[in-house]
């Protein structure tokens, strides 16, 4: 591969592609906005078609429909590359804080979370393939539409396509300038239930069953579970319980935050939440807990630190060296990567203060993070 041809070809579309950037930003794709969302996915996929690549949509019961496109090429690693089309913005925020840059920066809704990533991937695939490189089994781009939802609607078929491929590319923004990630906590939200009794508080208090004694017990015994150098934690953050102050509380409710490093420390940590969910202490109160959501842990395999090679030398191209981040926080990179699919996130364009009105992206990170995710295919398929 002629590296230099390579980026030229990506630094002569540096207009095209803030055109497009500049297009996906002013279009609302809130999660619950499925016209935008639609939209979104026309704009890649009137982009990918005339490259060769096939597409269709994915049915979600609740969301836009996600967006698959497949081009086979002759032969190799099967890649699978994985976006999102929805933002965390409601309708009307791109009329609002329309796409604008200052500064070199750029700002509007999405922009770095993750629209310029889209434009990243289309416009890197489009280089590569310029180039006449078709030395890979397939490359297959999933676009969801409910990502910042959890991507609950989507899991089930990113799960199904990390399976079949031999490498994740996820095109979220870099945490930082020069930086990629292999490796993340995972976590997960659980709501707990206690049912008491009540009972008046002082004239006949031991006819109830006290809910918040009960759950006293439960977050000491929780937050013993806590090991912050091993990065296992139980948080309960939010509690919710009782009427008043002269009542034997009957119900109580909290909201347990749960983060580990190893899919092994989760499991373990779900398994005693569960087992201290059942053993009532204060006699006559019954608990339940349920999963509300969970992110496995993105641990660091040897095949996630085989394509951090590839991702160096990629840089080394431009003369960037690329570093990797231990990131907090959880992405669709989490799912592809506890299936032991080799795989590398947060490839895609630099910015911050992704999901408020302060976002922004770094515009000359369009087009360098843009030349090393090309670079990256082109190590990837050599
Ligand atoms: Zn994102």
């Amino acid at each position: 591969m002629d590296y230099q041809k390579l980026f030229e070809s990506i630094d002569a579309r540096q207009t095209e592609m803030l055109e497009m950037l500049e297009t996906l930003v002013n279009i609302d794709s809130g999660s619950y906005h499925i016209a935008g969302v639609d939209r979104v996915a026309g704009v890649v996929e009137q982009q990918l078609k005339p490259l060769g690549f096939g597409t269709d949509r994915i049915d979600s019961p609740q969301y836009a429909r996600h967006l698959r496109a497949v081009k086979k090429g002759a032969g190799g690693k099967k890649l699978l590359l994985i976006g999102h089309m929805d933002t965390v913005f409601p309708e009307g925020t791109a009329a609002k804080r329309s796409f604008s840059i200052s500064g070199g920066k750029a700002y509007g809704p999405g922009v770095c979370d993750m629209k310029a990533g889209l434009v990243c991937l289309v416009y890197g695939v489009k280089a590569l393939l310029e180039q006449g490189r078709d030395s890979f089994g397939s490359i297959t781009v999933l676009l969801n539409s409910d990502e910042e939802r959890g991507s609950v609607t989507s899991r089930a078929c990113i799960e199904e396509e990390a399976r079949a491929a031999d490498a994740a590319i996820v095109l979220e923004g870099g945490p930082k300038p020069g930086y990629v990630v292999i490796e993340r906590q995972g976590g997960g939200i659980f709501n707990m239930e206690i049912k008491g009794k009540p009972a008046h508080a002082g004239a006949n208090p031991k006819d109830g069953a006290h809910a918040i004694e009960e759950l006293a017990h439960k977050i000491l015994a929780l937050h013993a579970l806590t090991d912050y150098t091993a990065g296992k934690s139980i948080s309960v953050g939010v509690i919710n319980g009782g009427t008043r102050s002269n009542i034997i509380p009957e119900n109580v409710k909290a909201e347990i935050d749960l983060r580990c490093k190893t899919q092994a420390d989760g499991l373990e940590l779900i398994r005693r939440m569960q087992e201290i969910c059942k053993q009532s202490i204060v006699p006559g109160t019954i608990s339940s807990v349920q999963e509300v959501s969970y992110r496995p842990p993105f641990e660091k395999t040897e095949g996630n630190i085989e394509l951090m090679r590839h991702m160096r030398r990629a840089g080394s191209h431009l003369g960037l060296e690329i570093k990797e981040e231990f990131s907090g926080g959880g992405t669709d990179g989490n799912y592809t990567s506890v299936l032991g699919t080799p795989t590398i996130d947060s490839v895609g364009p630099e910015g911050g203060g992704e999901h408020t009105d302060d976002e922004y992206l770094i515009v000359e990170s369009l087009f360098e993070r843009t030349k090393l995710f090309a670079a990256f295919l082109a190590e990837m398929t050599s």
